[in-house]
């Protein structure tokens, strides 16, 4: 078991030794946890079958589930995929660096357990300067999932890597709380027409002004589903510890349902957390539950809902109790992450 060293780093200026001691790390096959503008990623040499290997291990993540390289510069490209597609190179041009992954055909150079041995590779070049300057001293395409243990909470800050993963991987890069706080969009480019494999930091709406005929592939996959694009996604995860109850519908309808079945529940000894927007904690004024301010619009609220769902358990809560968001932006995103951690179950309003 490596002991995991924490260093502090500015976001704006990456400090030069730190991030030399990390990209040696990297060199030398072990794990480094960094931040991204989406999520905290755990990054090895994607070079490396066995640097990549010890990514599964310290996440307990199954061998089945792909994991997403990352790159500082769109030259690296020719290095990780081949027969790379005009409208990559566009959307690369367009959205690189930032929350958007490419699946392309994989590129001999990369580790098969990079892609659990599909012959495709998914793709992207973050938005941060410590990750970038990371990748450009180690000069390595870096495969990186998100850096938590398997099915829970992506980690939004270093505290949540540490908690997850101390002890587990050699190095952990604190550069502050990463800023959207939601996974990156995933499109696949090996489909006609191409397909959004998971929804995230990139709109729906922005893809398909592009791409008129762009797919949505069903982002609720069960593990019982065979042939899957991303195999990745299982049905529970993103979950925090304790039970997920997630409401929707109308917020004249949601509102005295969520108060209800609170009150039912503290009712029955068990501890109750709930994660609301600011303006919608007057509803739970009187009620003995824990609240978590999740923001003000979409945005904050991307930003905030892993922490939330991490302070919650850490509280000790037994049931939190959510509500999905409107349908549209970082909406779609917000509520598949919901829906995966309430483990598919709705309570419709
Ligand atoms: P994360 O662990 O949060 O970075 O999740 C990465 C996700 O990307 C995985 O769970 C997969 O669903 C998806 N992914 C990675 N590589 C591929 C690929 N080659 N094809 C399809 N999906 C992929
Ligand atoms: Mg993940």
């Amino acid at each position: 078991m490596p002991e995991t060293q924490v260093f502090s780093v500015n976001p704006q200026s990456p400090n030069t030794e730190c991030i030399q001691i990390a990209a040696d790390v990297l060199h030398k096959g072990g794990l480094v946890a960094f931040p991204t503008e989406t999520v905290y990623g755990l990054g090895a040499n994607a070079l490396d079958s066995a640097a990549v290997a010890r990514i599964f291990v310290a996440k307990g993540r199954p061998v089945s589930d792909p994991i997403i390289v990352h790159l500082h510069d769109p030259s690296q490209l020719s290095l990780v995929a081949r027969d790379v597609p005009d409208l990559a190179h566009d959307l690369v041009h367009r959205f690189w660096p930032g929350p958007l992954t490419l699946v392309l055909r994989r590129s001999p150079d990369i580790s098969p357990n990079v892609s659990a041995g599909m012959d495709t590779v998914a793709v992207r070049i973050p938005n941060h300067a410590i990750p970038l300057e990371l990748f450009r001293v180690a000069d390595l395409p870096v495969a990186a999932p998100s850096a938590n243990r398997f099915a829970r909470p992506s980690a939004t800050t270093a505290a949540h890597v540490f908690e997850d993963l101390s002890g587990r991987i050699d190095v952990i890069l604190d550069g502050g709380a990463a800023v959207i706080g939601l996974e990156s969009t995933i499109l696949d480019l090996t489909r006609t027409p191409p397909a959004v494999l998971r929804p995230g930091g990139i709109a729906l709406e922005t893809l398909r002004a592009l791409i008129p005929d762009l797919e949505v592939i069903s982002k609720h996959l069960r593990p019982e589903d065979e042939g899957i694009q991303a195999p990745g996604m299982l049905y529970k995860h993103y979950s925090p510890r304790a039970e997920l109850l997630l409401f929707a519908g109308s917020l004249d309808l949601v509102v005295p349902a969520m108060q209800s079945s609170a009150r039912q529940l503290v009712e029955t000894g068990r501890r109750i957390g709930i994660l609301a927007p600011n303006a919608e904690q007057r509803y739970f004024v009187g009620i003995p539950a824990q609240i978590f301010q999740l923001g003000d619009d979409l945005s904050e609220i991307s930003h905030n809902l892993f922490t939330g769902m991490r302070e919650l358990d850490a509280a000790g809560v037994d049931s939190i109790l959510v509500h999905g968001f409107e349908q549209s932006g970082l909406g779609i995103a917000l509520w598949d992450r919901l829906l995966r951690a309430a483990e598919g179950r709705v309570i419709w309003c």
